[in-house]
């Protein structure tokens, strides 16, 4: 859980990511702030490319720059657009997401400063998990 402060500040983060989002194309910027365990905040922001499904999004912009500190264990994240309405992940954020910590807070912001507080579990409650599967056996060759 962030505290109340630690969310305030991970929003203003986010609105700062969201300032660098590289999106000559669609001119949607997003930014996202994670907290990680020991406190540290990562920020990330979308890139697009001229090949479109090159394009990342902030969060796993985000997740991914944590993951290349050493930040695996992660508390929050806050995402911020230039949208009025709240902005949730996309699936594939999601799943990415739920790799580091499936009951992460998620804060969802608008344009206009307003904040909602949902989780990763509510949002993708039942993410692919290969740790949980059982392990997989040689194939015996003939
Ligand atoms: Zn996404």
């Amino acid at each position: 859980m962030a505290t109340a402060s630690q969310r305030k500040i991970l929003v203003a983060r986010a609105v700062q990511a969201k300032a660098r989002a590289y999106a000559p194309y669609s001119r949607f910027r997003v930014g996202a702030a994670i907290l990680a365990e020991d406190g540290t905040i990562i920020e990330g922001c979308n890139v697009e490319n001229s090949s479109y499904s090159l394009t990342i999004c902030a969060e796993r912009n985000a997740v991914f720059q944590a993951a290349s500190k050493g930040r695996i264990r992660l508390r929050a994240i806050a995402i911020a657009s230039d949208d009025p309405e709240f902005l949730p992940p996309c699936g594939a954020c999601r799943q990415v997401l739920s790799e580091f910590n499936p009951a992460m807070e998620i804060i969802l912001t608008t344009v206009d400063g307003r904040t909602k507080l949902t989780s990763l579990a509510r949002l993708l409650p039942m993410p692919a998990d290969l740790k949980k599967l059982a392990r997989p056996r040689p194939v015996k060759r003939k």
